[in-house]
């Protein structure tokens, strides 16, 4: 069984190179698909002691075991830190983190250094790969331009351009493609969500996103917040921000980030993405904006993003957008 059943197309393609598998795989493709349980899966096959048809791990062997207990000698995961273990100079800020530093990379130095204790590949899950900060980039370069024997690595990524062009070029790049809405939905209702496919779309129709965001308390939020935002005129930036500032910052830029892609490509396309549920109000509000201020209202949506692991004032950055807001769609 493959992690999904929508990437069996992808494991196929990759059991055709197995006899020449890459010292580096460089997997990318949209967020919230599965990419890290697709890696996790063919790290498995690669371990599997007893491969099954289809090159699928037996679940059963001592190394399929180890790896469900999260502690085979020969596979290490590289990811985000939580904070306390990361880096006291690299990691400045109490909040989430977000970058993979050079004290996790040369610690791999060792692991990979050293030979398999069961005679076979020794592999390296890092995700997600654009998190590198440059220094750890510049220490995993070294290794991956000269890969100790028996060393793998299978790095993830969504932003694969945010990458050094030098790892990029080391790796050989397999993308992970988007499962086709219907497929994904018909997953999505599978695992108890209602209203799958507006959720899908909500998502951008990546389905592990949408599971999360099938949360009802999310649900509740996001249609409250959508409700305000599809009646500008009506809506108070001072009660808004007070309203939604304990709310994650980044997932408040990322949905008001959302609202204005759709603002914005219904008055170039008249298509809606990620708020179908929502058309007539959005094409109501966007067949009279001013593209030039909607264009400056996204730029700042941008800024806030950048800035949203680390809002000093969470509230004053909310006034500041949703005042933002009700000026860009202010009738002339
Ligand atoms: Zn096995």
């Amino acid at each position: 069984m493959n992690a999904f059943p929508w990437h069996a197309e992808q494991w196929q393609q990759l059991n055709t190179i197995r006899s020449r598998w890459p010292h580096a795989l460089l997997l990318a493709g949209q967020q919230g698909i599965g990419k890290v349980a697709f890696a996790r899966h063919l790290a498995a096959s690669l371990l599997c002691e007893q491969i099954e048809p289809d090159h699928q791990p037996c679940g059963r062997c001592e190394s399929c075991h180890w790896l469900a207990n999260g502690n085979h000698p020969d596979f290490r995961e590289l990811t985000l830190l939580d904070d306390e273990d990361s880096d006291a100079d690299e990691g400045k800020s109490k909040k989430a983190p977000t970058q993979i530093n050079i004290k996790q990379v040369r610690e791999l130095t060792d692991f990979v250094n050293v030979t398999s204790h069961r005679q076979g590949s020794r592999i390296t899950l890092l995700h997600p790969a654009e998190a590198m900060n440059a220094a750890a980039a510049n220490a995993l370069l070294k290794t991956l331009e000269e890969p100790p024997s028996g060393a793998l690595f299978i790095l993830v990524t969504h932003q694969p351009q945010r990458l050094l062009p030098t790892i990029r070029s080391r790796c050989r790049v397999f993308n992970l493609p988007t499962p086709q809405p219907a497929e994904a939905a018909a997953w999505l209702t599978g695992q108890g969500v209602a209203e799958a496919d507006q959720v899908l779309a909500q998502a951008g129709y990546a389905p592990l996103l949408a599971l999360d965001l099938a949360d009802p308390a999310l649900q509740a939020d996001r249609k409250a917040l959508t409700a305000a935002l599809a009646d500008p005129f009506r809506l108070d930036p001072l009660q808004m921000a007070d309203t939604w500032q304990k709310t994650d910052m980044l997932r408040m830029v990322d949905w008001l980030q959302k609202w204005h892609y759709d603002l914005l490509s219904c008055q170039l396309s008249g298509i809606i993405r990620y708020h179908p549920e929502r058309r007539q109000d959005i094409e109501r509000l966007a067949r009279p904006a001013d593209p030039l201020r909607l264009n400056e209202f996204g730029k700042q949506l941008v800024d806030a993003r950048r800035l949203a692991h680390h809002p000093l004032n969470p509230k004053l950055v909310l006034e500041q957008l949703f005042f933002a807001y009700t000026d860009t769609l202010k009738k002339q």
